[in-house]
């Protein structure tokens, strides 16, 4: 491979970025939350906005680095008096309310391990998070708690405190049920965080569910070195930003850069209570000036399904940064940006395993539309030879084959980079099996082109053998979403007793446009002309394509209901309409 100067080494890139950041006072380790919050509100930053929140109505409210850092340390005290010892895991459900963002650091400054639930949940997907998460302290609102917890509260016998926001009620006060504000308001505003080792565990993360049941994914304090270095590459965040991640904090996104970095490198954290809605997501970028913003390629194609009319109402010119991660980002994707948002989209890649970008078109450097980027500093990827099952091949010694220049094959990253996972919960095994050789194995499949850049080409799970060709879904979708009527599409690949597989394709309709058998046609027939052999012989068209509550297009959905098969555990998705 390419030879590297020391500068570039990854142990020379994470030193770097570990000095950026001031560790706590004394050598008494590295602690996420004294980064994100208490070292500005003992500095210049003390009276700069931390948090500025929009509720629902779209008021504002702002709590700067010094107010935040009051009520963090509030929130570790109360947790003390509470008994709540060092690495005990506190769950969040709420929505995004200021609560949130003061639990969430506090329970850090206090060193339990924090879990932010997304707060659409059901009660069994909650059930199932906190009971894998060992959850001893939940914090939500009385509503939700009435909705989601109260039914499953006697499954949960590990479950010792529930804090509820918002005014008391005292209706839902039963024992081990307290007031937050309550408990605030007694609690001292004066805390010291307690010695934190950077591998002490910090956050944990539940995987989007895409391909199978959630996995818990660990992380430790030490994740922050990458948090906010990579923050830095990848996005350009400066202290000076008005920055807005549209990921909910249930989401590793709404964490990793929906709170921690954008507070580790001091600047303000934009978080709207309100969901998405294209005429409000604009008018938010326009009145707050956002200068950073990091969103998600579904979020992308439903405002190109609105048009570019509604954008044009709007003077975006305070944009400086667009990029998105979570799913592929089709090139169309990137231009209409250009054209329509005034900025391409900078795709970003990484999991809830890796905990932040690891590849990137970062800000700043020319896009490829299409393509995820290249490996940020410090990140060592590589394209490994595949087995037959898709998956690389790993010989009986253990070894992996790292394949060299232009190639297609499973996306492995060097392992060490601070914000690795360190364990999926309950399933040791499993994480071992996410490693050979030196090499966490992502499970997506990539191509390198000659400049160096990777592509998405699907999931190993997801990708289509059809007639001898290996086909990825991504591919095809793409395609099909540069004709004017495409608005979303899934693929999939059909059990076919000549091809084994052939490819079918599940198409959402723009507005405007009926789904009649000519435009069927019309599509087999411009899918023909743009990828050949590899081309959809099915398409079928359907208005509510499943995804998860992340926002992802769920194929092997599409595929149970293809074949009619029961489609597993539903409680966690969400069919989008
Ligand atoms: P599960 O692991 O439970 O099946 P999931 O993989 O969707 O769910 P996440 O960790 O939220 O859970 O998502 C990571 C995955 O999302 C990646 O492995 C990849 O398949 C996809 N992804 C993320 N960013 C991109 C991107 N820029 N381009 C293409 N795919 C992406
Ligand atoms: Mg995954």
């Amino acid at each position: 491979m390419v030879g590297m100067s020391t500068a570039t080494e990854p142990a020379s890139v994470w030193a770097h970025a570990r000095r950026t950041l001031s560790g706590l006072p004394d050598g008494a380790g590295l602690n996420i939350a004294y980064e994100a919050v208490d070292r500005h509100a003992a500095g210049p930053r003390a009276r700069v906005t931390a948090l500025r929140w929009l509720d629902r109505r779209m008021s504002v409210s702002e709590i700067s680095y010094a107010e935040l850092a009051d009520r963090t340390a509030r929130f570790a005290n109360a947790l003390d008096a509470l008994g709540v010892r060092p690495g005990e895991r506190v769950f969040t459900l709420l929505g995004r309310t200021p609560e949130l963002y003061v639990a969430v650091l506090g329970s850090l400054k206090a060193r339990c391990v924090v879990s932010p639930l997304f707060a659409a949940f059901g009660p069994e997907p909650v059930a199932q998070r906190m009971h894998l998460g060992d959850a001893v302290v939940l914090v939500t609102s009385p509503a939700l708690y009435r909705r989601t917890i109260a039914p499953i509260r006697g499954r949960l016998p590990a479950l010792r405190h529930v804090l509820l926001t918002g005014p008391a009620r005292p209706d839902v006060l039963e024992p081990g049920t307290h007031d937050m504000a309550a408990l605030l308001a007694q609690a001292s505003p004066d805390h010291v965080i307690g010695p934190t080792d950077p591998q002490q565990p910090a956050l944990l993360h539940f995987t989007s569910g895409t391909t199978g049941t959630p996995k818990g994914a660990l992380h430790v304090h030490e994740a922050v070195v990458a948090h906010a270095a990579t923050a830095r590459e990848a996005l350009d965040l400066r202290a000076d930003d008005r920055f807005w991640c549209t990921a909910d904090p249930g989401w590793v996104t709404g964490t990793s850069y929906g709170i921690v970095a954008p507070l580790v490198i001091g600047a303000t954290l934009l978080s709207d209570e309100g969901e998405f809605d294209a005429r409000r997501w604009y008018t938010l970028l326009e009145r707050e000036r956002v200068t950073v913003w990091y969103t998600a390629p579904t979020a992308i194609r439903m405002l190109m399904r609105r048009g570019a009319e509604e954008a044009a109402r709007h003077d975006l010119k305070a944009l400086r940064v667009i990029a998105s991660v979570g799913e592929p980002l089709n090139a169309e994707a990137v231009r209409w940006g250009a054209a329509v948002l005034g900025r391409p989209v900078h795709d970003t890649w990484w999991q809830t395993e890796t905990g932040a970008i690891m590849i990137a078109n970062p800000a700043g450097s020319d896009v490829c539309p299409g393509a995820m980027g290249r490996p940020l500093s410090g990140i060592e990827a590589a394209l490994l030879q595949q087995g037959s099952d898709g998956r690389a091949l790993v010989d009986p010694d253990g070894h992996v084959r790292v394949l060299d220049g232009q190639a297609q094959g499973e996306l492995a990253l060097r392992a060490g980079w601070p914000s690795m996972f360190r364990t999926y919960l309950d399933a040791p095994e499993r994480y071992a099996r996410a490693f050979a050789d030196g090499w966490y194995l992502s499970g997506d499949i990539a191509r390198r082109d000659a400049d160096g850049r990777y592509w998405f080409v699907g999931r190993a799970d997801d990708v289509i053998k059809s007639a001898g060709h290996l086909v990825g879904p991504f591919e095809v979708e793409s395609a099909l979403m540069t004709h004017p009527a495409v608005a979303e599409a899934g693929v999939i690949g059909k059990p076919d007793a000549v091809a084994g597989e052939l490819v079918k394709a599940f198409v959402t309709l723009r507005a405007g446009f009926e789904p009649t058998e000519e435009l069927r046609t019309e599509l087999l027939g411009f899918g023909r002309q743009a990828l050949g052999a590899v081309a959809p012989k099915e398409i079928a068209f359907d208005d509510a394509l499943p995804h998860t509550r992340s926002g992802k297009v769920m194929r092997r959905l599409l595929k149970a209901r293809e074949l009619g098969l029961p489609e597993g555990d539903l409680s966690t998705l969400e069919v989008n309409t």
